[in-house]
């Protein structure tokens, strides 16, 4: 991305617009998308996806432990066995058989964080963590602005050619000779391949997203299903009211901001213990 940067100012648009205001302009547009992407990127790998807590060991085995030493399953043991559940548990929770730990309803143990995350998108590299309830929105930014990036250096890229000088300091006749057209066509299909690369991937990635979301399940979820052999169940809510869940209860155009954090809204409803309870 940072050489997409330098291709477009030092060769697009520089050369093209050097006596226009146009040129600090896009300069200056460039960059700040560029800069959005950034931060979304990194809200998107510093957030808490959403990790279910671990419990203690000790307060584990006592629900695991119970019903066998009870030799009769009576009504009585059940109950007990109950109320061992951390408080904060509910009815709907289970227990996730690879990390131990009470997670609800639409939780995903991940493989590589060795977690469960409260509704697990999906492990993404290239934000080095795991895509979950409270960081899809910022995951969803990054997709955004790396498209508009694509979509607007491919832009750059067709009108520096449009206003191609062949006298000015790209061009075959200007002072650099045809040397530096030579450079221009070379940094174009390079920048070309990348934009349409990054361009196609995040398109990609923003449709699978947008359907899942849409289908009111996870990609995860929509794999788990698809893999079932089942068919969607049609969502009761609007898609307004569907990319609000992901995004939050502000005003769309909010939603864009890499700066407001779900976590902060939530406040972990489900978690009145939270902190105490976690093991890391
Ligand atoms: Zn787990
Ligand atoms: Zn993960």
């Amino acid at each position: 991305m940072l050489y997409a940067d330098y291709v477009v100012i030092e060769w697009m648009v520089l050369p093209s617009f050097t006596d226009s205001l146009w040129g600090a302009f896009h300069v200056l547009a460039f960059n700040s998308v560029l800069f959005l992407a950034f931060l979304a990127h990194l809200r998107a790998m510093i957030t808490d996806p959403g990790i279910v807590p671990m419990h203690k060991n000790n307060e584990l085995t006592k629900v695991r432990v119970l019903p066998m030493s009870d030799d009769d399953y009576s009504d009585e043991s059940d109950t007990d066995v109950f109320l061992k559940k951390p408080s904060f548990v509910g009815e709907d929770w289970s227990l996730c058989t690879k990390c131990e730990s009470f997670r609800p309803p639409r939780a995903h143990h991940c493989r590589i964080c060795r977690r469960c995350i409260r509704k697990m998108d999906h492990h993404c590299p290239w934000v080095n963590n795991c895509v979950g309830e409270f960081n899809q929105k910022h995951f969803l930014q990054f997709i955004f602005y790396v498209g508009i990036l694509s979509a607007y250096a491919i832009g750059l890229i067709i009108t520096s050619w449009v206003y191609h000088d062949h006298y000015g300091v790209t061009g075959a006749k200007g002072p650099y000779g045809e040397r530096a057209q030579h450079t221009k066509v070379i940094h174009t299909i390079c920048l070309t391949i990348e934009s349409a690369l990054f361009g196609l991937f995040v398109l990609a990635v923003a449709c699978d997203q947008l359907q899942a979301i849409f289908n009111e399940e996870t990609v995860v979820e929509s794999v788990v299903r698809r893999g079932a052999g089942r068919i969607r169940r049609r969502p009761a809510k609007s898609k307004y009211e569907l990319l609000r869940e992901v995004c939050g209860p502000g005003h769309w155009s909010l939603w864009v901001l890499p700066c407001t954090s779900l976590t902060a809204e939530r406040d972990f409803v489900h978690f009145p213990i939270d902190l105490k309870n976690m093991n890391v």
